[in-house]
């Protein structure tokens, strides 16, 4: 054993810990576990847990279904919100093994990500990022249903006590600090019964590994004081959606930020504006796998903080990419706007990841900031700025996926074909649906 395995060991001991649940993400971004008796964390360790990854989404085809998992050490965290009483329960994030080969699961999204730092560390850099999910808190009906009614009518900043919800969000932040999230702010956003929790910037691996347990503990928090949190990215028309803006550096191998100049203009390196040029190349592909729902493009519409053009810029957030205001020189970074929390944070930060070093490998030309807010350009003037459209549906960035390269091997074949397969499907089946605002607009009408 490994001196993090045995510290895990020591822990379980320790904290009486029963259970050990083994998570694992499938290629939708749904975290999966297997529960395993704690006592068998050292075969975990030595042996690994074996499961049938036949019935996990976009693994495996029937035939080959034994799949390993082996727990990461460093990953451990004791769920908070089980009582105690009743013995502890801890988790720990795995990587999946083939077990036909023993080496690393190609279909596995950790994997992916793996892959793209992999590909940075050959370039000589390390990848920070940090996420800024935004949910919605939604009362449950009589049967424990989700609604989209909010007790709260608080907005962006608002204090109690128009913030019913804040003694939501406040045990949420406990639940998130007791598995060591360190927090750094939270707030009510623009819309009614939204809200945001910021966490500190980590590698992006950590990072990946922590939206998942974000998730998780949001939802399982908001749940024992009845409400439903989501992270739909539009619940709600015509008031804002909640994005997912990730923040991203690079530093060098002796702990400086390659994206820091203080020479230029905009405190960004050569390196900064290359990366920028790459994600605004890939843009289009990117958002099939950072809105990878049919709901998110109900979010990338002009007028309510998400981005729609494929822009930068050092000031204006109706930009694709924004470059916020460093007080220090490690804090430079680019953070991208169009990611929503319905993706799945280890292929999302993966494409984005490649794309930028695309970027960098092709020392792409960065365009020039855009300063002023596009949402009210018309077509003609956005023509005049060289400014393209994202995808406007599911359809349409799927398409964009297929035809760039770049970023669908960034997935690697398996995952890249299961993709593409689950989210044509998923189009399908909206498109031949027949929706609450076709029968009020037509039902009565014809
Ligand atoms: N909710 C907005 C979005 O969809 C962002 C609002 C904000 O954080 N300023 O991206
Ligand atoms: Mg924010
Ligand atoms: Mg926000
Ligand atoms: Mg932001």
């Amino acid at each position: 054993l490994t001196a993090a395995e045995t510290r895990v060991l020591d822990e379980i001991e320790e904290q009486d810990i029963d259970f050990l649940r083994l998570q694992f993400t499938d290629i939708l971004g749904t975290v999966k576990n297997v529960a395993v008796p704690a006592r068998q964390t050292e075969k975990a360790f030595t042996e690994g847990i074996y499961f049938d990854g036949s019935s996990i989404e976009g693994f495996v085809r029937i035939q080959e279904s034994d799949m390993r998992l082996k727990p990461d050490p460093d990953t451990f965290a004791i769920l908070p919100w089980q009582n105690r009483e009743d013995g502890a329960s801890a988790r720990m994030i795995c990587d999946v093994i083939d077990t036909s080969t023993g080496e690393p699961f190609e279909g596995d999204p950790r994997r992916v990500l793996k892959n793209a730092l992999e590909r940075a560390d050959e370039l000589g850099y390390t990848v920070n990022a940090a996420p800024e999910p935004e949910f919605f808190l939604f009362e449950e009906d009589e049967e424990g249903r989700a609604t989209t009614k909010t007790g709260d009518y608080g907005g962006y900043f608002d204090l109690a006590p128009k913030d019913l919800a804040s003694d939501v969000r406040r045990d949420i932040i406990y639940g998130l600090e007791e598995m060591d999230f360190e927090i750094e702010a939270s707030h009510h956003e623009v819309a009614r019964g939204q809200h945001e929790i910021n966490f500190e910037y980590d590698d992006a691996l950590t990072t990946a590994d922590n939206v998942g347990t974000f998730r998780t503990v949001v939802r399982a928090i908001a749940a024992q004081h009845d409400q439903h949190a989501t992270f739909m990215p539009k619940p709600i028309p015509k008031i804002n959606g909640s994005g997912m803006h990730t923040h991203l550096s690079l530093f060098t191998e002796d702990g400086e930020n390659a994206f820091h100049d203080p020479d230029d203009e905009f405190d960004l390196s050569e390196t900064a504006h290359a990366f920028i040029a790459g994600i605004l190349e890939h843009a289009p592909a990117i958002t099939a796998v950072a809105n990878p729902t049919v709901n998110s493009y109900k979010r990338l519409v002009p007028g309510y903080e998400a981005p729609v053009y494929v822009a930068w810029s050092d000031r204006n957030r109706s930009a694709l990419i924004r470059k916020p205001a460093a007080r220090v020189p490690a804090a430079s970074r680019v953070e991208l706007r169009s990611p929503d929390p319905s993706c799945n944070p280890y292929l999302a930060l993966a494409v984005m990841i490649h794309a930028g070093l695309d970027g960098i490998e092709r020392d792409l030309e960065c365009p020039d900031p855009v300063r002023e807010n596009i949402y009210e350009f018309d077509e003609q003037k956005r023509e005049e700025y060289g400014i393209d459209t994202l995808p406007s549906n599911l359809g349409d960035a799927v398409d964009a996926f297929e035809e760039d390269e770049v970023i669908y091997s960034a997935l690697g074949d398996h995952v890249a074909s299961k993709f593409v397969e689950a989210k044509r499907q998923e189009f399908e089946e909206f498109l031949i649906d027949v929706s609450e605002w076709e029968l009020d607009r037509y039902l009565e009408t014809f």
